[in-house]
């Protein structure tokens, strides 16, 4: 006890350490103050190793501290929002950022955010323009609706719309729909902080017409159809469709709106999802205002969308709420060439991965885990028994719930090592890798992985079966 108590003292002091050969080499190109946080962090850890009784003794020695300090700025350094290669077979993963961008849509993030571009300058006339200008025409082409206006994110635009057109009265919404989506978006609170009052109707599995009708009085202001598009209610069930909510809504002479969540611009039952509406179906029933997300099925940027009758779309821009949710520059340059690659389907359906990875046909699958095989193979040895079995990869960010798409994936069994240990050596790779564990086998979904990131995969599975070896 005493022996590590007098240890203690020969602790090195900070400033003494700053100054050996190795860190201050790293001064030339790590900011000091992560390197004085790593040291001081390595001492306090040393001094409490030292404290407990159980630990090892530390080598104390200036050289073999100052490399664990080494270490430890490496760590800090590393930027936090970094790279995953998802083998989930999940294309929309919310926690690892939903949908990536087409090509498209990078190159103009590049070009409208290293300069100065019109993005509320209208360069005809040399005066201020309005930034929503930039994709309106576009939505309203894909769509068919008259005006349209873009925001945050879809629960900003289901807020704002709200607001707008129902805040201080109510909203008649059907009970089937009061829905909660992952984050805390759930119906009744998005709708108490738009400041609306919710009129509830109907029963959980049916809601008929004239559920509606009774309740719309002199204090609603609008009513709410909502997408269940994270689960479904099956058998004995009913909801009114958007043509017969929008013949009453106008005899009372107020809108309805409908919040789509993924919103499909284009039908996508060849490829195996079940029968959506699309937007331009919806806003064709006389639903006056569709919202709709950027990031799901769409495939573009982090967005909220909001088309439909112009009348109604001018009050939506006019509300306070719209300055707060507005629309960032490098967004709206990635949403405007994901919507242009929209306007020839066959282009966006080759483009824009997620509708390509959507599409993509079991053989193909099949051809990639054949290739992937034998390489992986070689660099995991003996040490796992890999196999090509049959799964199915889902959409993911709350759209289409029960819709499997089959596909052909690559099974991994370690021998040795526990697939707890498997998948928390993955993650810690640079770049991370996370998969999905089934059956008690370790999935490598083709589906999701972007072919570049190929030989990234393979070396992070060749350190994860190999650690502590040079590669
Ligand atoms: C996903 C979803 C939202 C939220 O959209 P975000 O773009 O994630 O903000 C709202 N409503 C429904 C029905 C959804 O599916």
């Amino acid at each position: 006890m005493s022996d590590r108590r007098a240890l203690l003292r020969t602790l090195p002091a900070i400033d003494l350490l700053l100054c050996t050969p190795l860190l201050a080499e790293l001064e030339q190109t790590q900011p000091h103050i992560l390197i004085r946080e790593a040291a001081q962090k390595t001492v306090d850890d040393l001094r409490q190793q030292l404290l407990d009784e159980q630990a090892m003794l530390p080598d104390l020695d200036l050289g073999a501290v100052a490399s664990l300090v080494a270490i430890r700025v490496a760590e800090l350094a590393k930027p936090s929002l970094r790279k995953v290669i998802n083998v989930t077979g999940t294309l929309l993963h919310t926690n690892l950022g939903r949908a990536p961008l087409c090509s498209d849509a990078l190159q103009a993030i590049t070009e409208i955010s290293q300069g100065y571009s019109n993005l509320e300058y209208d360069l005809d006339e040399g005066q201020r323009g309005k930034r929503f200008t930039h994709v309106e025409e576009l939505i309203c082409k894909l769509t068919g609706g008259e005006a349209a206006t873009v925001v945050n994110n879809n629960a900003g635009a289901v807020m704002l719309t709200l607001a707008a057109l129902a805040g201080g009265s109510s909203a008649v919404v059907s009970r089937g729909e009061l829905i909660e989506i992952g984050g805390s978006f759930r119906i009744p609170d998005i709708m108490a902080a738009s400041g609306v009052g919710l009129i509830e109707v109907g029963t959980t599995n049916k809601t008929h017409l004239k559920d509606y009708a009774e309740a719309l009085g002199s204090e609603t202001a609008l009513i709410l159809k909502v997408h269940t598009s994270n689960y479904r209610i099956l058998g004995f069930t009913e909801a009114v469709s958007g043509e017969d909510l929008a013949v009453l809504a106008h005899q009372h002479e107020i809108p309805v709106l409908e919040d789509l969540g993924s919103g499909l611009l284009m039908d996508l039952t060849p490829y195996g999802l079940p029968r959506e509406p699309t937007v331009r179906e919806a806003l064709k029933t006389g639903i006056d205002l569709v919202t709709f997300s950027g990031d799901k099925l769409l495939g573009g940027p982090q967005a909220g969308i909001i088309v439909g009758n112009r009348d109604v779309i001018d009050k939506v821009r006019k509300h306070p709420m719209a300055r707060a949710l507005r629309i960032d520059k490098l967004t709206l340059a990635a949403l405007e060439a994901t919507l242009r690659l929209y306007l020839d389907p066959q282009k966006a359906l080759e483009q824009v991965p997620t509708l390509k990875m959507l599409s993509l046909p079991v053989a193909e699958l099949q051809q990639r885990c054949e290739t992937l095989l034998p390489r992986l193979m070689e660099v995991i040895g003996e040490a796992a028994d890999c196999t090509i079995i049959e799964a199915a990869a889902t959409v993911g960010g709350g759209a289409l719930p029960l819709t499997e798409l089959p596909g052909q994936v690559i099974a991994l069994k370690p021998k040795e090592m526990s697939l707890n240990v498997l998948t928390t050596r993955l993650r810690s790779c640079e770049p991370a890798v996370v998969g999905r564990i089934q059956n008690d086998q370790f999935l490598i979904d083709p589906r999701t992985l972007n072919n570049d990131d190929k030989e990234l995969l393979l070396l992070a599975l060749k350190q994860a079966f190999n650690p502590g070896q040079d590669h």
